[in-house]
């Protein structure tokens, strides 16, 4: 059986023991194993302190896009395979590969255009100087200057290729060398995309170094001016961030966990209008895109009491369009969770959730697979559930069931009303509203924005063009308060910021501005 490799100090390791399966979740047959042990983590650091930070600082920031826009290349180039991989190890459908895949590319692409409007400079200004005394001579000026440490990327499994790419882009173009870790159970698609860039030769040494399965002890060797941004689950990002070593150093570390996004119907959208057709199929496409294992998906419909039955019948009607089972299978729309692990605590979460909410559609149990062999496979079929009192629930607010899975909630009021539901998942990555009604809209941004990160808004005028909340676009902010981890990444150059160093030069105006 193939055993996956890590990349590190500039060549391929391949460990021996200490190995764990990976597995087709459609078919559970083994495809591959993977583990780290015999990586020196050390050697790993410092391979990056010595070699891959000072290569990319000595480089524009023109000539670190360029390094991405190669790595986009080389994944465009063999799309085909990566997705075909993506299948085989996460199960996906063609259109939910090429949503990481492509998503990875785009991602890469965007931030090499980014880099092109970046100046000559080695460091980025930030807003105007402010006069510092009368004459106006001396002068305050921000400036972002590279971090002279090593980013650490720890990914979920959900999105093995994008996870990676989205934070590669923004620590290579900032100038900092990162180790990217995927999580295990999905990493050979990250090892064989990485694999590809290596072998085209785009990267400068050092610059970017894989590691596959556990990372043993490296966090404990990291120093003050490294970063950690990490991407999985709330208690994971609790037991890490909170590591002794980590806090006496003060890295920095960026958390991208759970959330319990909501969709808010308005009450101004009529069914049958274009508005209410694009929340439709929003929803349908935001509970079921992935398998629902995406952390901005749909896990609350807030629907005004009037529009219930109406919304129950579209989204049942959706749903009920939706095939589960073996991607590779003819007709198959959605495929399997990705691991026994997920799909088990998948149907405790709707377990859970059912004490406080009917089924409305699906069972929230196992199902066999169109193109699966009985009894094989992580399958849930789309589960839609409805809980009566919507400030009386608890679960529905709190527990992540990170699976096709979610829950309408009827509200009666204004948008003070929807904005204070939606506060209670405490933190979201995205709010999807859906309104033409700007009035509603202002008091939804004015009373509900600080609860989450991004706030979507779909309306008639938006229809023909709107991508839906699912997708973190490059150009804005991935990231949201409270529960969902309180981090921020991508953002167009605010991306870069994780890894750059605010620096308030103070002076004369003359001298900086013939630096
Ligand atoms: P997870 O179990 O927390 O794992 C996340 C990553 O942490 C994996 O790479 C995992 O590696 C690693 N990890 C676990 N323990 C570690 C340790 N002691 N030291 C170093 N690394 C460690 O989460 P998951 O199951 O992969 O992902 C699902 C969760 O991620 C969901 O809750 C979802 O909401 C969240 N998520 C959030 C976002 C976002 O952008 N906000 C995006 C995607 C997913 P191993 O696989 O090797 O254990």
């Amino acid at each position: 059986m193939k055993t996956l490799r890590s990349y590190v100090c500039g060549s391929w390791h391949e460990a021996r023991t200490g190995l764990a399966p990976l597995v087709n979740p459609a078919t559970e047959e083994n495809i591959a194993q993977a583990g780290s042990d015999g990586i020196d983590f050390q050697a790993v650091l410092d391979h990056a302190r010595q070699v891959g930070s000072p290569a990319l600082r000595s480089l524009s920031w023109q000539q670190r896009g360029e390094i991405l826009k190669s790595m986009s290349k080389v994944l465009r180039e063999n799309r085909d395979e990566l997705l075909a991989l993506s299948r085989e190890n996460s199960g996906t459908t063609l259109a939910d590969g090429s949503f990481d895949v492509d998503g990875a590319s785009g991602t890469l692409a965007y931030y090499y255009s980014l880099a092109r409007t970046l100046g000559e400079k080695p460091f980025l200004m930030e807003g105007e100087a402010t006069a510092l005394s009368k004459s106006g001579e001396l002068v305050g000026q921000h400036v972002l200057v590279p971090r002279r440490g090593v980013a650490v990327h720890i990914n979920a499994f959900n999105f093995p290729t994008w996870g990676f790419a989205e934070k590669a882009a923004c620590s290579i173009l900032a100038g900092m060398p990162a180790i990217t870790k995927p999580a295990t159970a999905t990493a050979a698609l990250t090892e064989r995309a990485i694999e590809l860039i290596v072998a085209a030769g785009v990267l400068p040494p050092g610059a970017l170094q894989l590691v596959v399965g556990s990372t043993g002890d490296l966090l404990d060797h990291l120093e003050p001016l490294d970063v950690v941004a990490f991407t999985g689950s709330a208690d994971t990002a609790r037991s890490l961030r909170s590591r002794a070593h980590l806090l006496e150093a003060n890295v920095r570390f960026n958390v991208e966990a759970d959330s319990l996004n909501a969709a808010v119907l308005a009450p101004d959208v009529a069914p049958g209008s274009a508005t209410f057709e694009l929340f439709v199929r929003d929803v349908v496409r935001e509970i079921s895109q992935k398998t629902g294992q995406k952390c901005t998906a749909v896990r609350r419909i807030l629907v005004p009491a009037a529009r219930l039955a109406a919304t129950r019948e579209a989204l049942i009607a959706g749903l009920g369009r939706v095939v589960t089972g073996n991607a590779a299978a003819e007709g198959v729309t959605m495929g399997p969770l990705a691991t026994a692990a997920q799909l088990a605590d998948s149907l405790a979460g709707v377990a859970e959730l059912r004490r406080e909410a009917e089924i409305l559609f699906g069972t929230g149990l196992r199902s066999d697979g169109v193109g699966s062999p009985a009894g094989k496979g992580y399958f849930l079929a789309p589960t839609l559930l409805e809980a009566a009192d919507a400030r009386a629930a608890q679960a529905i607010h709190r527990r992540e069931v990170f699976a096709p899975v979610a829950t309408v909630l009827p509200y009666d009021g204004g948008a003070g009303t929807a904005a204070e539901l939606v506060a209670l998942g405490e933190g979201t990555l995205v709010t999807s509203a859906y309104t033409d009604d700007p009035a509603w809209l202002g008091e939804l941004v004015a009373s509900g924005g600080s609860a989450t990160g991004r706030l979507y808004v779909g309306s008639e005028a938006a229809a023909p063009e709107a991508p839906g909340s699912g997708a973190a676009l490059p150009q804005n902010l991935h990231g949201g308060p409270g529960r969902a981890g309180g981090g921020e990444e991508l953002g167009g150059v605010r991306g870069l910021g994780l890894y750059l160093q605010r620096v308030a030069l103070q002076g004369s105006r003359s001298l900086f501005e013939r630096i």
